[in-house]
């Protein structure tokens, strides 16, 4: 089996495929909490579109949040897929937790040690380990690459490191290989999370990845292996 690619290859490759993509709009720790909480199974564009009108329509202050009635958030979550009921809910316990435990500052978490800053992240719904990270790099409070189940997929197939049983066992292999390849940079590190991203929902797609028109073939090890390689869920 091939080695894999250098991971700066790979980012370099990958931009000039897709192009820089564009900063993330959203950095605040609670936005980005309430983003994550919206929607569910949902496409970027209806998760947008569910987040915009949380804004518009009743804030994303915990207390606009805590303040708004369930009707009204559940007209916001119907826009985001499914379990409505169950993710206005959430909105409201985040909003909840965002008041009383961190005084309506999350921003604070952000100033702890990163240990307990993941800790209080984790508190809020849907927030396990990535998500936790994903913020802390949005943030750009730790300098770490967050993954999401595509970007860990695009890195496993590639062959930086072998599925485990888990979930949360494969994405440490993965960081755990890259922790020496990693870009110094914040932007750097946000374009790898998007770029990663964005291979595996347009080309390296879970079930049926579209690897003749994929620039990273010649030195994939799913490709060359044909399906000898880890897919992850
Ligand atoms: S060659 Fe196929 S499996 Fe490998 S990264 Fe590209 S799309 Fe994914």
């Amino acid at each position: 089996m091939p080695q894999p690619p250098s991971f700066a290859r790979v980012l370099k490759t990958l931009e000039k495929f897709y192009g820089h993509p564009k900063p993330p709009k959203i950095t605040d720790p609670l936005e980005l909490v309430l983003w994550e909480n919206v929607a569910y199974l949902a496409d970027d564009e209806k998760r947008a579109a569910a987040f915009a009108a949380l804004k518009k329509n009743i804030g994303t202050h915990p207390r606009q949040i805590l303040d708004a009635s369930p009707a009204d958030l559940l007209e916001i979550t119907k826009l985001g897929g499914m379990v409505p009921e169950l993710r206005a809910q959430r909105l409201r316990q985040i909003a909840e937790l965002a008041h009383w435990i961190f005084k309506d500052d999350l921003k604070s978490v952000l100033k702890k040690p990163l240990p307990q800053a993941k800790k209080d992240l984790k508190r809020f719904p849907t927030i396990g380990d990535p998500g936790a990270e994903k913020i802390l790099m949005l943030t750009r409070t730790c300098p770490l690459l967050a993954l999401e189940s595509n970007g860990l997929r695009v890195l496993l197939r590639l062959g930086f490191a072998e599925e485990k049983k888990s979930y949360s066992a494969s994405y440490r292999a993965v960081q755990e290989a890259l922790k020496d390849q990693l870009p110094s940079s914040y932007d750097a590190l946000i374009a790898a999370h998007q770029l990663l991203r964005q291979h595996g929902q347009e080309l390296c797609k879970r079930s049926l990845p579209l690897c003749a028109t994929c620039p990273l073939q010649s030195t994939c090890r799913y490709f060359q292996g044909r399906g000898s390689a880890a897919i992850p869920e």
